[in-house]
């Protein structure tokens, strides 16, 4: 059976804009080639809600990007993607506008779950600090995986542009509390006053 196109073109543009800016365009177009996007590299697509595109082929964007820069040091480079690729989705691609101006209590509850919606994976749920917690417990990119640091850091990074969207800059950090990847049940991220 062939997989289920469940990812939208703009999870993937936005995935294609911050890997070009963190990492540059050559190595950008070796990890969408190992990745099976070549397809991609000269037109990449428009960032719209079309459903175009597999979560096996999104979620080996991230897995050939630690084949390429090496388990040990990849976190701080998934890190960045995540926050840019939010950023690009967010600021230039306006994919959130509808609820910029809500108070932050509700902006961030209405962002992690746009963050579950666009992924497709993990759930929103509320901790006792009253503050919305991502918990990927379906993590594809740690299936299989060992580290002793959290894995999966896109997630973080993604994150933290929506905490530093909704609050501000410094307030808030977002912490990979379990990781798969380490023998935890799930991948959760947590918000933490800085
Ligand atoms: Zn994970």
């Amino acid at each position: 059976m062939t997989e289920e196109k469940t990812v939208t073109k703009m999870a993937i543009r936005a995935a294609y804009d911050g890997l070009g800016e963190v990492m540059g365009q050559n190595a950008r177009k070796i990890i969408f080639k190992a990745a099976g996007l070549i397809r991609v590299i000269d037109s990449p697509p428009e960032p719209n809600f079309d459903r175009e595109f597999t979560l096996s082929e999104q979620v080996s964007i991230y897995r050939e990007t630690i084949t390429l820069v090496g388990a040990v040091g990849a976190q701080g480079i998934l890190r960045q993607m995540g926050y840019k690729n939010v950023e690009f989705g967010v600021v230039t691609y306006h994919a959130l506008d509808s609820i910029k101006d809500l108070p932050p209590g509700e902006k961030i509850v209405k962002c992690f779950e746009f963050s579950q919606a666009v992924l497709n994976k993990g759930r929103v749920v509320i901790g006792d600090d009253g503050l919305p917690r991502f918990d990927v417990f379906d993590c594809l990119t740690c299936e299989g995986a060992k580290s002793e640091k959290p894995y999966c850091a896109q997630y973080a990074g993604g994150l933290q542009f929506m905490a530093d969207w909704t609050y501000g800059k410094g307030v808030m950090q977002v912490v990979e509390e379990k990781c798969k990847a380490m023998g935890d049940d799930s991948c959760l991220f947590v918000l933490r006053k800085r």
